[in-house]
């Protein structure tokens, strides 16, 4: 079994899905007792640390932690953003990628998928993939799906562009070969009290948050912004 944790934002300052610099090295100190790692290692892992959207911040703070502790991580970059001026560039993922990092697709445009139609899908898969793997002369494997949402299509649709590992937003431990791979996302209320819950298996809190964005999520279809900002100040 395994645990995996998204990261968007590591900033000085802490707001929404961002996550104070002081406390993400604390939370990586607390890992040091885990084997931290990725799909890719020889040896499996406990805890799996993901990246998404591709923020630079990720880059300039988050990296240089990583390295110190010798933990690899995934950063799912949405290649639409690529070198923006709030997000990683093509060099910098090339760095990356040499330091061992797993870089994976999070589609072009960040939308999420399950409104897309299968063509403007297949692009967002078959492009962000190949576009990632110019760059840094890899495969790439994996995928995050923007704003957690999918269904069966976005999922055979995945599948037919290669993607063998495919994160979701779904609070829950994971097995050792597992496609679909749930994760617990770290926001600015997450204490380090709670973190360490969380890294011992307990998920109870996360799941009811979950389910409970999930179900206004399927009420309101995509109008439920404003109640997921409230939710997650
Ligand atoms: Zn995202």
């Amino acid at each position: 079994m395994f645990l995996a944790l998204t990261y968007h934002s590591i900033e000085y300052k802490k707001s929404g899905y961002t996550v104070g610099l002081e406390l993400f090295r604390q939370q990586m100190e607390k890992l040091a007792a885990f084997r931290v790692g990725t799909m890719h290692d020889p040896i499996c892992p406990d805890i799996v640390i993901t990246f998404d959207d591709g923020l630079i911040s990720s880059y300039r703070f988050a990296l240089p932690i990583l390295k110190d502790y010798k933990y690899k991580a995934y950063f799912f970059i949405p290649t639409g953003l690529i070198g923006n001026t709030r997000h990683i560039s093509a060099a910098m993922l090339q760095e990356m990628a040499r330091l061992g990092m797993v870089i994976g697709s999070h589609g072009i445009t960040h939308k999420l998928m399950t409104g897309l139609t299968n063509n403007r899908l297949e692009r967002e898969l078959i492009d962000s993939r190949s576009e990632l793997e110019d760059i840094i002369g890899e495969e790439v494997t994996s995928l995050s799906l923007p704003g957690g949402g999918y269904d069966c299509r976005v999922i055979s649709i995945a599948n037919e562009a290669g993607y063998k590992y495919i994160f979701t937003s779904e609070p829950r431990l994971n097995d050792i070969g597992d496609r679909l791979i749930g994760r617990v996302t770290m926001r600015q209320g997450m204490t380090l009290e709670k973190f360490e819950s969380i890294i011992g298996g307990n998920l109870c809190l996360n799941r009811t948050r979950y389910l409970f964005l999930f179900l206004i999520k399927r009420f309101l279809g995509d109008g439920y912004g404003f109640i997921r900002r409230l939710l997650i100040k």
